[in-house]
Formats: C-alpha cells, sequence, structure tokens
C-alpha cells in the first residue's frame, strides 16, 4: 500500500484565499478590516523569519498588519503594557508575542495579560477552557490546522474513529486531542510516560505526532490504512556535510508503505499554522464585531 500525501502547503494557499475573500466582504458589509499585532522582543533569528512570513501573510489576506519589535533588554513590565495597549486598540482583533521571550519575562504573565478575545494562538486559561468545556473561544493555530486537514482527508468521516495523539503540550497534543474528542474519536493521549508506545499507536485509526523527536514513529507502529498527521519539526544533519534538512516525529517514507494518508514534513502541518493564525484573527474580529459565523 502506498498512502496519499496530504498536501498542507495546497490546503494552506486555498485557506487563505477563502480568508481574503470572507475578509473584503468583511470590510465591504460593515467596514471592519481585521488586524492582527505580532510582538518580537529580541533578536533571535527563527522567530525573526516567522514574524516577517506573519505580518507579510496578514497583509496579503486584506488584513492591517503590525509587527512591534523590541529589544532583548525591555523589562517584562514595558512588553505587559504594550499587551495592554494593544487589548485596548478597537484596530487590533488579534494579538501574538512571539515565543520564546527572553528568560526575565514570564511567558505566563504574558499569555495571561492578551485579552481572550484577541487570543489568536488560544493559550489563554479562557481559551483553553473553553476548548475543554466545547465551548466556542480561539483554539491554537497548529491544531485547528491539523484539523481541517485530517476532516478533508477523511471526507470528514472522524466519528467513531480510534486516535492516538502523541504529546500533551498546551500548545499541540493537548488541544488537537480535545478537538478530536468533539469530532467523536475515541482518543488516547500518549507522552513521555506511556508503555508500549509501538502498541498503542498500532491501535489508531488516526494517529497524530507532536512530540518533537525526529522520525520516532516508525512503520510498524502504524495501523494499514491510518491517516498519519505529522506535526514535529525536527532540524537534523543533511546529505551534504555541513547542511541541515527539516524532519517530522514520523519516519516518512516507512509511513508512506503502511498508512492511508501522511503529512509530509515539511509541507504538512506546518503552513497550515500561518494559516490559521489569520482565521483565528478573522474569527477574532468577526466576534468582536457582533458579526456570526
Ligand atoms: P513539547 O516539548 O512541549 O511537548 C512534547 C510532548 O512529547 C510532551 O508531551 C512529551 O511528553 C512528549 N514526548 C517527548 N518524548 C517522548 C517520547 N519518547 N515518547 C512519547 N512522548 C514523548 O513540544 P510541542 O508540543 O510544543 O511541539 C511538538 C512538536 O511539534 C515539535 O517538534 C515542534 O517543533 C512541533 N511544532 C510544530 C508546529 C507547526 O507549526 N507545525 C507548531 C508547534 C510545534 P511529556 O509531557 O511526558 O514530557
Amino acid at each position: 500500500m502506498v498512502a496519499s500525501i496530504i498536501d498542507g502547503k495546497a490546503f494552506a494557499a486555498g485557506l487563505r484565499e477563502r480568508i481574503a475573500a470572507e475578509v473584503a466582504e468583511l470590510k465591504a458589509a460593515k467596514g471592519v478590516v481585521p488586524g492582527l499585532a505580532v510582538v518580537l522582543v529580541g533578536e533571535d533569528p527563527a522567530s525573526q523569519v516567522y514574524v516577517r512570513s506573519k505580518g507579510e501573510q496578514t497583509l496579503a489576506a486584506g488584513m492591517h498588519s503590525v509587527t512591534h519589535r523590541l529589544a532583548a533588554e525591555t523589562s517584562e513590565a514595558d512588553l505587559l503594557a504594550l499587551v495592554e495597549t494593544l487589548n485596548a486598540d478597537p484596530s487590533i482583533h488579534g494579538i501574538l508575542v512571539q515565543f520564546p521571550v527572553p528568560a526575565h519575562i514570564s511567558q505566563a504573565k504574558v499569555v495571561a495579560t492578551i485579552s481572550p478575545d484577541k487570543d489568536v494562538d488560544g493559550l489563554h486559561v479562557i481559551n483553553a477552557g473553553r476548548l475543554a468545556s466545547g465551548l466556542p473561544g480561539l483554539v491554537p493555530c497548529t491544531p485547528l490546522g491539523a484539523m481541517m486537514l485530517l476532516q478533508d482527508a477523511l471526507g470528514g468521516q472522524l466519528a467513531g474513529k480510534r486516535a492516538v495523539v502523541i504529546g500533551r503540550s498546551n500548545l499541540v497534543g493537548r488541544p488537537i486531542a480535545q478537538l478530536l474528542v468533539d469530532a467523536n474519536c475515541t482518543v488516547t493521549i500518549a507522552h513521555s510516560r506511556t508503555q508500549n508506545l509501538p502498541a498503542v499507536c498500532r491501535e489508531a485509526d488516526i494517529l497524530v505526532a507532536a512530540v518533537g523527536r525526529p522520525q520516532m514513529v516508525r512503520g510498524d507502529w502504524i495501523k494499514p490504512g491510518a491517516a498519519v498527521i505529522d506535526v514535529g519539526i525536527n532540524r537534523v544533519p543533511g546529505a551534504e556535510p555541513g547542511k541541515t534538512r527539516l524532519v517530522g516525529d514520523v519516519h516518512f517514507e516507512e509511513a508512506m508503505q503502511v498508512a492511508g494518508h501522511v503529512t509530509p514534513v515539511p509541507g504538512g502541518a506546518g503552513p497550515m499554522t500561518v494559516a490559521c493564525l489569520l482565521q483565528n484573527t478573522l474569527t477574532a474580529a468577526k466576534r468582536l464585531n457582533g458579526v456570526e459565523g
């Protein structure tokens, strides 16, 4: 059996087009332009690339984009004050502080200060609680994107499926598991203390890997025909000396021989994350302006 590849890059491009069309509609109907503020503290090169890409994609969707670049030595109080200013700014509907922040700033305090209505990363405890309670809120971007890919690959047929999520972080594993429960799957959350992980994974019709360990999930961990969503992004040595390449948490070539559907890395779950950030900004803008949908 050779699995079909879930093309996250193409899906994300289509999603961005649909979002841009909705943004234009919202502007025409209500005069509202969704606005996303991204805050970067320090000069981490990878974060700079992410922040630039988020700004460009926000503008391309017809949204208002603001980027605040703060020096690494910015105090926690100054960062929290900026977040409060953005909370009160009616032109901003989504606030994202790029993590990690420097060690002298509490990430938890930053998350707690962002207004839950503008928390497009979905990390505020109010949004986590809403998700856990099956109530509408803002859902973390990577889980939201992973679910869209799964729904598409399986033609919406998730109910009753056995799902295993490896990883229980607040950012990825837990929210994906909640979304799978909401989709009527029977869900197991595995983690570093799980015993006999390969056997647990072999039960899964849907296997989500969100671990951060290169190619940990081997072909013989996968149930034939399963849908495999690989969230992991790991940099490993490349074929040429001094070069690196990205791999997921799943051994892609082996998975392709067993699974029914597999996301590649790169080009699978990754591109969905920024597209879903735009989706969350649109959702927040609608809710803050009393628009349904
Ligand atoms: P965390 O490090 O926060 O969580 C990793 C999870 O994996 C933990 O729950 C941990 O268990 C579990 N784990 C670690 N080792 C093992 C093991 N040997 N067996 C079973 N479980 C294990 O990572 P994140 O959730 O933030 O990210 C996970 C991966 O997803 C990373 O590769 C990250 O780069 C990627 N990622 C990708 C994004 C995207 O845009 N596509 C966005 C965010 C993350 P325990 O809780 O017991 O420690």
